[in-house]
């Protein structure tokens, strides 16, 4: 069946495969050297499986992939409140290089153009540049599940010839923007940019990033929940240049390019995408990177606002399983619009029902919003004189840490025994 799928990927490959268009970077003098005919896609499930097609095993440096990286981990190690202090989340609609900061703040508009980046990577720990870069590698080799390393080359070439992006180290520090040695933080920056990856590297990061900060194959945590969400917003609004708004439109997945010709998207709670074709347009992106993103989002439906189908009721069914006790069988996702459903419903019972058995086995997945507003339920029917109590056999719902007065149950029986005798029944 996975054929199917594969097929797919080689189809659009074999489609895009003879355009020449765009020209590899060659400000970046080592880029210019790449055999620019390369081209691969890997695409990562949250589940951790993974499609490959073309050149894969293919390296190259992943420049400003590496920006929304060293961006969650600012915001992981350094707290919102300081990040936010020094980078903006407004995008740019100018080029990655643009020497621009906001007119108000002086801080840079956003961490996907360079001087967001580099005070990005002047917020990592540690005492010395050194380690400031190992924090780097460490994190994003973790998101990649395999130990990364640096191109030399890329990174000397880059470092001989970046001074623009030394210009706007200085420009920061200059402005309050960035603590200690500017050339130190356009150090940590230049090496991060240079850091080696396959197409089938940037999928397995995409998909940690849509697994919410958890990487799918390791199962270890590297981000938070929370760090994720601010990281792919700053994507989808920022990450391709000054393309973004096209890019929001077409293909609809939050995503991030680099000259050294990746591209990388992310749908969040599905899929992870790397491709890899280093011919770039005028703007910076990977021209053939782009196409296959394009097609895959239109034959593969992947879209983000693409709406396809309503919720459904999250209530598969309900019975009285004695006389003013009722059993609600809930299924499928249970958050704030599930919860919501289950609690008006409840509440147009009410004059019929003293008790509210809510079985939840065949829930999937829930989340602390759902889970408060079902102790709500719970205490709007203890004040009324009614009781509610869930039969969570997995705790699904009920996961450790939650509130300890919740009364659950293993099964329905269990839960009506339990009650009856409660009632004095
Ligand atoms: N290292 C590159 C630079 O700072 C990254 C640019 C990019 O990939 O867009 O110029």
């Amino acid at each position: 069946m996975a054929e199917l799928v594969q097929r797919y990927l080689d189809e659009i490959l074999a489609e895009h495969r003879d355009s020449t268009e765009g020209r590899l970077a060659d400000y970046i003098p080592e880029l210019a050297t790449v055999d620019p005919s390369g081209f691969a896609v890997s695409l990562q499930l949250t589940d951790g499986f993974v499609y490959e097609s073309g050149d894969t095993a293919t390296e190259f440096t992943i420049q400003s992939i590496s920006k929304p990286f060293t961006y969650a981990l600012a915001l992981e190690r350094a707290g919102f409140d300081a990040v936010d202090a020094r980078i903006g989340v407004e995008p740019t609609g100018e080029a990655f290089n643009e020497i621009s900061v906001d007119h108000r703040t002086k801080a840079p508009k956003n961490a996907m153009i360079n001087a967001g980046a580099i005070a990005a990577a002047s917020l990592m720990p540690g005492s010395t540049p050194q380690a400031r870069f190992e924090c780097i590698l460490d994190f994003y080799s973790a998101c990649a599940g395999r130990t990364l390393e640096v191109d030399e080359d890329v990174y000397r070439s880059e470092k001989a010839t970046g001074s623009r992006n030394r210009a706007i180290a200085y420009m920061l520090q200059s402005f309050g923007m960035l603590d200690g040695d500017p050339d130190e933080a356009l150090d940590v920056y230049t090496r991060q940019c240079a850091i080696r990856v396959t197409s089938t590297d940037l999928a397995r990061m995409a998909s940690t990033l849509a697994r919410g900060g958890r990487n799918p194959q390791s199962g270890q945590r590297v981000l938070s929940g929370a760090v994720v969400q601010r990281t792919l917003a700053v994507m989808m609004t920022c990450g391709m240049y000054d393309a973004t708004g096209n890019w929001v439109s077409s293909v609809g997945m939050p995503a991030k390019s680099g000259v050294g010709g990746g591209l990388l998207t992310v749908l969040p709670g599905q899929l992870g995408i790397g491709v890899y074709s280093p011919r770039l347009d005028d703007t910076g992106n990977s021209v053939r990177g782009a196409k296959v993103c394009r097609s895959l989002s239109a034959r593969l439906g992947l879209h983000f606002l693409s709406v396809s189908r309503e919720s459904r009721s999250i209530i598969r069914a309900t019975r009285d399983v004695a006389a003013g006790v009722r059993v609600y069988e809930l299924h499928g996702d249970l958050l704030f619009t599930g919860a919501e459903q289950a609690l008006r419903t409840v509440e147009e019972d009410s004059a019929d029902i003293e008790v509210v058995i809510l079985e939840v086995s065949g829930v999937d997945d829930s989340n602390d919003v759902a889970r408060s507003m079902l102790a709500g339920m719970r205490e709007s029917l203890r004040r009324a004189g009614k009781e509610g109590c869930l039969v969570d056999p997995d705790r699904t719902v009920l996961t450790a840490g939650s509130a300890s007065d919740a009364v659950v149950y293993s099964t329905v029986e269990e839960a009506l025994a339990a009650v009856l005798d409660r009632r004095g029944r």
